[in-house]
């Protein structure tokens, strides 16, 4: 056997040693152990199933408890909290937005929502999220003050917001990012899609932006079936928000006036139901998902060529998702890895194709993204379902 087979044998075998005995193992399923049947039969029940209801309020307000962010705003999924925080935003066509290449395709997409440009950033090995320091010197680089704003001086066009992304749950270093865009002029937005129960220095995530979109597809930490929500801690932009994900309806009691083109992205109410419970149970997920990353640490600590990843020193990550990344001379021995625990039933992925790799984003503008495009073929999630977590 070669040294690359050898290698991958023995951290496959390391996986299935830290796993149970089943003939399938998912990437991350849902787990519902508490209220859910109990709230979703009382949506059932008493016939309040769509966009009335008291779950979704309840759902919202759960949110902005849990986050201390002061508002929150259900809505249908992910992609549209994001899409109706760069419109709130004032994320205009013709306009960039710098965002991480490295990165699932709604956040490019949001932005192309908005008939704006994404412009790609390389992230940072530290957080696997975009990286201060190379966005500071790029931007000191390439872009001039104009009377209204920040330009790129080579494509001529405004660049007016900024998205940062928590890559599977673990944040990045936001303080640094925040100074930056201060000092530029631009809009911080966070795609906490991941980040639900993720906190940077003590406070959690999707407080920094301007404004925040978080999930809660079935794949992601909890689950709503489908939503997502917007996080502000700006009462204003937390009643726009609220205005343009409800079809822009002016509050009457039976006329239908709506005073702009509004979107119809409202989170129905049997899914806040399914919400409600599973928010309720959300720190015991955490704590199971934290004990989980721990045995992954303490499995692969001693093994060569690969590292489990582990949060920063700053940060409290809810690991969404489990990371192993090979050794860059080990790169080989991901395909194998994936060939290997796929065919004996264990789910494991690649990371995310880089965004500027996709043909429909290969024209936009980018900085070099060396690391990304190293780490990108490097990186491997492995199982991490709440269920296979325990109290230590
Ligand atoms: C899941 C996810 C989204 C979108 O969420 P949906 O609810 O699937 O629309 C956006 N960004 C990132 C980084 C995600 O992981």
């Amino acid at each position: 056997m070669t040294k690359t087979a050898e290698l991958t044998s023995l951290i496959v075998d390391k996986l299935k040693d830290s796993l149970p005995k089943e003939n399938f193992i998912a990437l991350h399923e849902p787990h519902f152990s508490g209220n859910e049947w109990k709230y979703v039969k009382e949506c059932l029940d008493t016939g309040w199933v769509s966009s009335v209801g008291k779950y979704v309020d309840l759902f919202e307000q759960m949110l902005s408890d849990y986050t201390g962010v002061q508002h929150a705003i259900a809505v249908g999924n992910g992609t549209a909290a994001l899409h109706a925080s760069l419109l709130i935003a004032g994320v205009g066509p013709g306009e960039e937005v710098l965002i991480p290449s490295l990165s699932f395709i709604a956040t490019a997409n949001a932005v192309s929502y908005c008939g704006a440009i994404p412009h790609f950033v390389d992230v940072e090995e530290l957080t696997l999220g975009m990286d201060p320091r190379k966005l500071a010197d790029y931007l000191k680089e390439i872009t001039e003050e104009r009377y209204n704003g920040c330009y790129n001086r080579s494509t001529g066009r405004r660049i007016s917001a900024v998205v940062v992304m928590h890559t599977f749950g673990h944040p990045v270093d936001l303080e640094p990012i925040v100074e930056v865009c201060d000092r530029y002029g631009l809009t911080l937005i966070e795609d906490a899609a991941e980040s639900l129960g993720s906190y940077y220095k003590g406070k959690h995530t999707g407080n920094w932006g301007k404004l925040s979109a978080v999930s809660f597809n079935g794949n992601k930490t909890i689950t709503t079936g489908g939503g997502g929500a917007i996080l502000t801690n700006d009462p204003n932009l937390a009643k726009q928000v609220k205005h343009i994900t409800t079809t822009a309806k002016v509050p009457h009691q039976w006329e239908f006036y709506h005073d702009q083109i509004g979107y119809n992205y409202r989170l129905p109410n049997i899914n806040a139901a399914l919400g409600c419970a599973q928010l309720e149970q959300l720190p015991d997920f955490i704590h199971k998902k934290r004990s989980l990353a721990s045995m992954y640490h303490e499995a692969f600590r001693e093994i060569p060529g690969v590292t489990s990843f582990k949060e920063a020193d700053f940060a409290c990550s809810n690991y969404w998702l489990n990371a192993l990344v090979f050794d860059q001379e080990y790169r080989a021995c991901r395909e194998i890895f994936l060939n290997q625990t796929n065919s004996q039933g264990i789910m494991t992925r690649p990371v995310w194709v880089p965004l500027h790799k996709l043909e429909i984003y290969s024209a936009c503008p980018a900085m070099d993204l060396s690391y990304t495009n190293d780490l990108s073929t490097r990186l491997v999630n492995i199982p991490s379902s709440v269920i296979l977590g325990h109290y230590e």
